[in-house]
């Protein structure tokens, strides 16, 4: 008999964007004279960059020919790339990452889901709250959760609220958590955290021998020079933290898909006895039995993202969707809205007006202004009474949205 992880079972029925697809649908449908504008789902809208393009095509180019064909690639990823990953997101900013220490891969999703394989059952795990819902998924799939209580916590979980008290920096948790999520800057609240903030979040780490899992998917969207890009900004986390970053949001690769997960050398786990052992090679032996490499035509494209012109091209794409975000911003702002996030962020995280709930808010903006949004209660019960707001949109969309919204009775 085919026993199913029941623990499947434990989770909630109707993910978000589902439902949201499901609202849209039923309103497009009764009303197809409508056009609606989507600013829901974070995907990017702009093309991949010419310089990205070109890298592309020559590592097409090259699997074409006998002389320069290739097959299975290095286990960790080529060379090529993660040494320009290194040198360019890394040394250049004064931390000492090796190329050694980072593992190319197909995306971030995957990697902050599979990263849990390589730790213990025990383990208990601290997230944000609200948070990218991968984190919280893949520990209910993992089996170290309870079910869901009414509120929208699953037991077992240390849940960290952010809020505008908080400005949406996570309380360290009082109870033990040996791995803890943090993502900055941060999907959905787009807000950062400086320098000090972090710093407290590693004197934790350290002080409990715990591991910081530090998300930086939209690190390229930091504008403000004081504001840390990577964890390892932070002295003392090349010995307890994790890093995840994408090409998807720095460089338009959410259909391209190549991401990397960096663990530096020190970054230790412990037996049942107590013994220390590094966390590195375990990811390494993870990742090389279960995963075959990203392919070499997108390995080309991605390290062409380091290059002058790539640079170049790809931080006016940034800049474009920034404008975007200061445009909801301010828009919003004049529209009577508290607004968060939204500066060095592709997100605009607004508190609805009147203690209305996020998804009636989801309702009254789909149904009068033709707007799609992202309901703050979809990403954590800490986010009720929110509404997120995607900048990864067309200029003109965002224009004629904002001009709706501010319309609104
Ligand atoms: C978009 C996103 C990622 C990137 O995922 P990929 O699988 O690399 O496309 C990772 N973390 C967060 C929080 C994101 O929003």
């Amino acid at each position: 008999m085919a026993i199913i992880n029941e623990n499947y079972f434990k989770l909630k029925a109707g993910y978000l964007f589902p439902e949201i697809g499901r609202r849209v649908k039923e309103f497009s449908e009764k009303n197809p004279d409508k056009k609606v504008i989507k600013m829901g789902i974070g995907d990017v809208t702009q093309p991949l960059a010419p310089a990205i393009v070109e890298a592309f095509h020559q590592g097409v180019e090259e699997l074409a020919s006998a002389s320069t064909f290739r097959g299975y690639g290095p286990e960790q990823g080529y060379a090529f790339l993660r040494e320009a990953i290194a040198e360019n997101d890394y040394q250049s900013r004064g931390v000492n990452i090796s190329p050694d220490d980072i593992f190319i891969s197909d995306g971030s999703k995957c990697d902050t889901g599979n990263i849990q394989e390589i730790f213990g059952s025990d383990n208990v795990i601290a997230v944000g709250d609200p948070v990218y819902p991968v984190y919280v998924d893949t520990t209910v799939m993992s089996g170290k959760t309870g079910s869901c209580n009414s509120k929208g916590y699953f037991e077992g979980i240390v849940y960290m609220p952010c809020t505008e008290a908080n400005n949406f920096v996570p309380e360290l948790p009082t109870e033990k958590a040996d791995l803890i999520f943090l993502c900055y800057p941060n999907n959905p609240t787009g807000t950062v955290a400086t320098k000090e903030e972090l710093k407290k979040c590693v004197d934790y780490a350290l002080k409990n021998k715990s591991i910081i899992l530090y998300d930086a998917a939209y690190q390229a969207f930091i504008t403000d020079d004081s504001i840390p890009r990577s964890i390892y900004e932070i002295e003392g986390a090349e010995k307890c933290a994790i890093e995840f970053r994408s090409f998807s949001k720095t460089a338009g690769f959410t259909g391209t898909r190549c991401a990397f997960t960096v663990i530096p050398e020190g970054v230790m786990a412990y037996d049942k006895a107590g013994n220390a052992h590094p966390v590195k090679p375990l990811w390494n032996r993870r990742q090389s039995t279960k995963f075959n490499g990203v392919s070499y035509p997108v390995q080309k494209a991605a390290a062409a993202v380091y290059s002058p012109e790539g640079k170049k091209q790809v931080s006016e794409t940034i800049a474009y969707y920034l404008e975007n975000a200061r445009i909801m911003r301010e828009s919003l702002e004049e529209a009577g809205y508290t607004v968060f996030g939204g500066v060095n962020a592709p997100y605009v995280w607004v508190k609805t007006k009147g203690g209305m709930t996020s998804w009636d808010f989801f309702d009254k903006i789909l149904n009068e202004a033709n707007v799609v949004g992202t309901p703050g209660s979809g990403f954590g019960p800490s986010g009720e009474g929110y509404f997120r707001f995607s900048a990864f949109a067309d200029r003109d969309n965002v224009h004629e949205a904002m001009k709706r919204v501010k319309n609104l009775k």
